[in-house]
């Protein structure tokens, strides 16, 4: 192998730029992986000027200096703006620095300006290594060791502004926080019959502010992209009238702090509560949510995804030849994918042109189809009623149900169900206590208003059981649907909802009424069910372990202490696998893989071998079915007994608080646009005839329908799960995590 081709002899890894929850995340695992590698890693503190500053502000890392890190918000490597490397002599300082420490590839963490920075050192360094030689600062043969400077960029940003990737590190995080402020808000603003105007971050970004209009029931949006028309202000005064009309006691209005109008001009939270005042005498606060935004402890998603993203920096890095092209690596569905790190920054700044050239269309283009999608879905919920059904249109009868054990987001997809179905002029029913209520006809016709307040609660307004239909309750369900002559049917559940729903399916043979399109929609924290990569409500779950393991890594830290936390899923690991790559478990247990003596002995071996060499917390993750035999308890006991006076061991059972809690932003805006396909893929069969029933889920990242019909050849006969479970790809990930 030639000397250019060989692995980087050590690598750097920076955060820089504005801070974002995860950041922690994605050093951690930069560094768990090139230490895995056998590569040596140093972590380069206040970004670039810790770069060009050396001494202290590089440190060699190893994994056990990451333990305290996962869960915090920021970075705690700091990052700091730095004029000096923007000219070549501050760059050529950072180059000696880092040759004198072997240092030869970067994965820099940072938004689009950290980046461009990065890429302009990355092509200087032959030259700035030259002129190192020159001046005697580091000998000929130091410079011909690292003849190229190997890059990779991670975004983060909560603005989730950089091309790419779908989502950026932080961004989730601080939709979180948003949303959390405008869930308290809401509770204040309906006790006073209030209006707020909330501010959120995003300069030429409207993702933030979009996406929590659609999590939240806030009632009018402006976004950078998309100003309103002439008469904006007009509009909003008669559409919040609209809404106390018919009886919303809170009204808000988001506004991202980079909105404008169609000339460019600002419109500021000042303005809007002014023309609210004005024209409606609305009591109008102003809250701007500002830095807090930034705060706090990182999502369970935005630890996965710098988890993910920071492991597939280290291994692009070792792949790299020297002609590569610097890379950025994001995440597309649920991929992780690679894209020419100056095309993204290239395409990124391109919304921000399109926007100051007044090219709002354009600019809603380069956007990407779900963000066009998620906008039409929030014009539609927001109003204050249905639009008038167009002469002719024939007004189909749609019934939703639920099936399985609830599932935060259940409520949102029944609130965007009752609204975008009454809105396309179709009557809808929400049918009561699942399959059971089916069965019984407790079924309700729902009006607009029905669904007020539905969009932050978890839980399941209309009911949700895990009864399956068969024998005399197929007739009687038959029934009901004549009876109330449904004419497509949304089921939104877990694995008892999708066999009730194929029950149901199967039987169309026998009973003309059965014959109606039906469309499963993945509704349940396990993550169990065929036909999709992801599931509605398990983020919510995962959000509440991790949140719940924070606390219990917190309880532990006066002693020296094993942990064994149990958690959902049922005969499915995903709860138990994603929830320990965002927690930093050194052991998860799953179901798919079960558990044996031998490989408890050599667990034992480890954990005292950690605990000797300094460890003070081991955190084991056991999901609930991981086996028969070796329980919770069993484990504890057994880690107990053997830990001696290395450890002791304690049991944390998370059970039932797991299913509960107020949907996380993920799941209110998945089970919103999830329904909507729903809704569409019913309104296609039924205008065209068509009888097809289906599953509808993500794979590969993107929303597919499958045929319900092939429902038994795709699970597991045995266990209920599915049979292609793609996310244990992520095993041997969290093998590498593992300490
Ligand atoms: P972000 O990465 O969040 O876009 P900035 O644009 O402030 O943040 O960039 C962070 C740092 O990256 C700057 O302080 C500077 O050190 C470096 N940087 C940005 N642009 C360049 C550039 N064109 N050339 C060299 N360094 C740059």
């Amino acid at each position: 192998m030639s000397e250019v081709h060989r692995r980087p002899a050590s690598i750097g890894v920076l955060t820089s730029g504005g801070d974002a929850p995860g950041m922690n995340a994605a050093v951690r695992a930069v560094i768990c992986t090139a230490v895995h590698h056998g590569i040596d890693v140093y972590a380069i503190h206040e970004g670039y000027r810790g770069l060009l500053t050396g001494g202290p502000l590089i440190q060699r890392m190893e994994p056990e200096d990451t333990d305290t890190i996962l869960h915090r918000g920021g970075t705690t490597l700091g990052t700091a703006r730095s004029q000096e490397f923007r000219t070549r002599d501050g760059r050529r300082s950072a180059a000696r620095n880092m040759v004198d420490r072997g240092i030869d590839a970067l994965v820099v963490i940072g938004g689009d300006g950290s980046l461009t920075g990065a890429d302009i050192f990355r092509q200087e360094w032959p030259d700035l290594l030259a002129e190192l030689v020159d001046s005697g600062d580091i000998s000929a043969d130091a410079a011909g060791a690292h003849p190229v400077l190997r890059l990779v960029g991670l975004v983060g940003s909560i603005d989730n502004d950089m091309s790419g990737t779908d989502m950026t590190i932080g961004a989730d995080t601080a939709l979180h926080r948003i949303v959390e402020a405008m869930d308290a808000l809401r509770s204040t603003a309906s006790s006073h019959q209030r209006t707020f105007v909330v501010e959120v971050m995003g300069r030429q970004c409207g993702y933030l502010a979009l996406m929590a209009s659609l999590a939240t029931a806030a009632n009018w949006l402006l976004i950078p992209e998309q100003p309103p028309a002439e008469d904006w202000a007009m509009q909003m005064c008669r559409d919040i009238k609209a809404g106390r009309d018919i009886g919303r006691r809170q009204s808000v209005v988001l506004v991202a702090e980079g909105a404008h109008d169609t000339h460019g001009n600002p419109i500021t939270a000042d303005h809007i509560k002014t023309m609210l005042e004005q024209e409606l005498g609305e009591d109008t606060r102003i809250t701007i949510l500002g830095h807090v935004q930034r705060g706090g402890a990182p999502s369970a998603f935005d630890r996965y995804l710098a988890t993910l993203l920071g492991h597939a920096a280290v291994e692009r890095l070792l792949t790299d030849g020297v002609d590569t092209t610097p890379q950025l690596i994001g995440l597309r569905g649920n991929r992780v994918v690679t894209t020419p790190l100056m095309d993204c920054v290239a395409q990124t700044q391109a919304v921000a042109e399109r926007i100051k050239a007044k090219d709002y269309d354009g600019a809603m283009l380069l956007r990407g189809g779900s963000f066009r999608q998620s906008y039409k879905i929030l014009q539609t919920i927001q109003q204050a009623a249905a639009r008038p059904t167009p002469a002719g249109r024939h007004r189909f009868r749609l019934a939703i149900v639920h099936g399985g054990g609830p599932s935060p987001g259940m409520n949102n997809a029944v609130r965007a169900f009752v609204r975008l179905g009454l809105d396309r002029g179709y009557t809808v029913l929400a049918v009561q206590n699942g399959f059971r209520g089916l069965r019984d006809g407790d079924i309700q016709e729902m009006g607009w208003m029905d669904v007020s307040g539905w969009v932050s609660d978890g839980g399941a307004e209309i009911g949700t059981n895990r009864f399956v239909p068969s024998g005399e309750a197929i007739a009687q369900t038959a029934e009901q649907i004549a009876a109330h002559r449904i004419d497509g049917l949304v089921m939104a559940g877990g694995w008892a909802g999708y066999q009730a729903a194929h029950e149901l399916h199967r039987h169309r043979g026998q009973y003309r009424s059965l014959d109606i399109p039906i469309v499963c929609m993945p509704m349940t924290i396990n993550n169990d069910v065929p036909g999709t990569e992801l599931s509605i409500g398990s983020d919510t779950a995962l959000n509440s372990i991790v949140a719940d393991v924070d606390k219990i890594r917190q309880s532990a830290v006066a002693t020296r202490r094993v942990f064994v936390v149990e958690v959902m899923g049922r005969d499915c690991g995903y709860l138990a696998l994603l929830s320990g790559l965002s927690s930093g478990a050194e052991r998860i247990y799953l179901p798919e893989e079960g558990i044996t003596l031998d490989s408890l002995t050599a667990d034992i071996h480890t954990l005292a071998e950690g605990f000797r060499t300094g460890k003070r917390l081991g955190l084991i993750i056991r999901s609930e079915h991981a086996d028969a035999v070796y329980t919770t308890g069993f484990l504890t006991s057994l880690f107990e007994k053997e830990g001696g006076d290395l450890f002791d061991a304690r049991q944390a059972i998370l059970g039932h608080i797991q299913e509960g809690g107020d949907p996380s932003p993920f799941d209110r805006i998945h089970a919103t646009s999830l329904t909507a396909r729903c809704i569409e893929f019913l309104a296609e069969q039924l205008e065209s005839g068509g009888r097809a029933s289906a599953m509808l889920g993500f794979q590969s990242g993107r929303l597919q329908f499958t045929d319900l019909t092939s429902y038994p050849t795709l699970i597991d006969p045995h266990a209920q799960r599915p049979l292609e479970q793609r996310w244990m790809d992520r095993r041997g990930l969290a093998e590498i995590m593992r300490r």
